[in-house]
């Protein structure tokens, strides 16, 4: 069973719930300004003993409030309130309240209590509410993902540790919010089970997510939703000319699958969303190396998750009746070394006629990327969107704290838009005309890749910008923030389904 999430109006004395957190902004000794003004204002919900105790904290400086500290306040062998810190009070936003929503509910997890609450104050309110409402659904549900799908034992039950947590509440100071919030908790519930199951195929490993797996988990959403779900295998991509995805999956025993996944919301041009799906990736004859103690072959299983978040948008879409009409495409294959597989050198003509030199057959996602865009056009969409786990330099050039996405100025100003509400970061960069030149080919219309070191993100870009014809379009690379390795924020080691509900909000807004 996964947590769930309640909303109620009540106090903390009223509530059930075995612990309470109350968050706090960063105060000290002298200045308890912000504590005695937040006192004033909750003064019917939070009782004065918690208040008291607080200040008492902070007086022998065990408590300050700074960003994500917690402290336990124990008011009897029942209540226990934890005081959270918001940090300090003019850097406070939105993705700062996601960060200590997921603080929260790790902490009360890892406490083995069955229920905790959250009390929610208005001035913590700085989008409207129901987006607040939003985030702490979504942050509570993401922060609390384990993969253990492999696991025989120690299961940890849906993200509840063992199952032990069950219930989230979360208190609400406005009554006349109550209603509004418990809608925003069904969406964020929605959104948060559809981006948790693209987790879990991007943390599969690639002998089970194989591309036929994929196309099957695609296949399956079509009999719950009213949705067109077409299918492309080896002799299909072979007739259609999609040379590119043919020549990247021709090294594996895995047939590759190109899939397209259609939600029809509205009767206008669809948004076409295309997903990379290398469900592995060796790097093929350019096979990758191993450099120092760290093998750069390790987690190319999930160099799949740009398709895993595309069909995670369209169930969202569907689940929340969107009006919106989406086309995903899919292209799944492996990059692998064999007799068969293609080679440098290789000059291969893509889906659109334009000859591609091989120069790194490891820089085989905008291979496929590109023939999926260029078969994209054929459904005259009103723009289109790739996201890729496609360069290793993007995480050199903003490491993991966002994507880079380049493209088209009315798209990107749209992402840039839909990333401010739900706080996923993206970072903008340049597709100046001098870089193509980069990719002359000398033989051929265009090299995949330069050899020597440069703007490698860019690179990737400006090498898709030529599939895409007169279509607005933006590339996002998610290279750097699909997976992490540590805990960051509300997300686990392991997949975090970056980009999803950025994608989701730049459909629901797209005009
Ligand atoms: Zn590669």
């Amino acid at each position: 069973m996964a947590i769930n999430i309640i909303v109620s109006g009540k106090s903390i004395l009223e509530t059930d719930a075995e612990a309470v957190y109350v968050g706090f902004f960063q105060t000290d000794e002298k200045d308890l300004k912000e504590l005695k003004e937040f006192a004033k204002n909750v003064s019917k919900c939070i009782p004065s003993q918690v208040i008291a105790k607080v200040k008492e904290l902070i007086a022998a400086k065990k408590f300050e409030g700074k960003k994500k500290q917690i402290y336990p306040v124990y008011l009897s062998d029942k209540k226990l309130v934890v005081a959270v810190g918001l940090g300090k009070k003019e850097e406070y936003n939105s993705y700062v309240f996601r960060q200590v929503v997921s603080c929260v509910s790790k902490n009360a997890r890892d406490r083995k209590v069955k229920s905790y609450a959250f009390f929610l104050d208005n001035n913590w309110v700085r989008m409207n509410f129901e987006a607040t409402a939003q985030a702490f659904g979504e942050s509570t549900l993401l922060s609390l993902y384990k993969f253990d799908k492999l696991k025989t034992k120690d299961k940890n039950g849906n993200g509840s540790g063992n199952g032990i947590l069950q219930t989230a509440e979360l208190l609400i100071e406005d009554k006349k919010n109550i209603d509004p919030g418990k809608k925003a908790i069904l969406v964020a519930q929605q959104i948060a089970e559809c981006i948790n199951h693209a987790r879990d195929l991007i943390n599969l490993p690639p002998n089970i997510a194989t591309p036929k797996y994929i196309a099957n988990e695609a296949k399956e959403l079509v009999k719950k939703y009213k949705l067109k779900f077409t299918v492309l295998g080896r002799k299909e991509i072979e007739k259609n000319n999609l040379n590119l995805i043919k020549a990247v999956s021709s090294g594996s025993n895995e047939e590759a699958q190109f899939v397209i996944l259609e939600y029809n919301g509205s009767n206008k041009a669809p948004i076409c969303l295309v997903g990379k799906g290398i469900t592995y990736d060796s790097g093929g004859l350019n096979l990758k190396p191993y450099v120092g103690s760290s093998a750069s072959m390790r987690n190319m299983k999930s160099d799949m998750a740009g398709a895993a978040s595309m069909i995670a948008v369209i169930e969202i879409a569907a689940r929340l009746r969107l009006s919106a009409h989406i086309i995903a495409l899919m292209p799944l294959c492996e990059n692998m070394p064999d007799g068969k597989s293609y080679r440098c050198d290789d000059v291969i003509k893509a889906y659109n006629g334009i000859n591609v030199e091989i120069t790194n057959t490891d820089a085989e996602g905008r291979l496929v990327l590109a023939d999926a865009l260029a078969y994209a056009q054929k459904y005259k969409p009103a723009c289109l969107i790739d996201a890729a786990t496609l360069t290793g330099a993007a995480s050199v050039a903003v490491g993991y704290m966002g994507a880079c996405v380049m493209g088209s100025k009315e798209i990107v100003e749209k992402l840039k838009f839909a990333s401010k509400d739900t706080d996923e970061r993206i970072w903008e960069l340049p597709l100046w005309e001098e870089y193509a030149e980069l990719l002359d080919s000398k033989i051929g219309d265009l090299k995949n890749s330069n050899e020597s070191s440069g703007p490698g993100t860019i690179m990737g870009g400006i090498f898709l910008k030529n599939f895409v014809e007169k279509t607005p379009w933006a590339h996002i690379d998610i290279a750097a923030t699909a997976t992490t390795e540590k805990d960051v924020h509300y997300t686990e080691s392991g997949a975090t389904g970056f980009g999803i509900r950025l994608l989701v909000e730049f459909v629901k807004k797209y005009r």
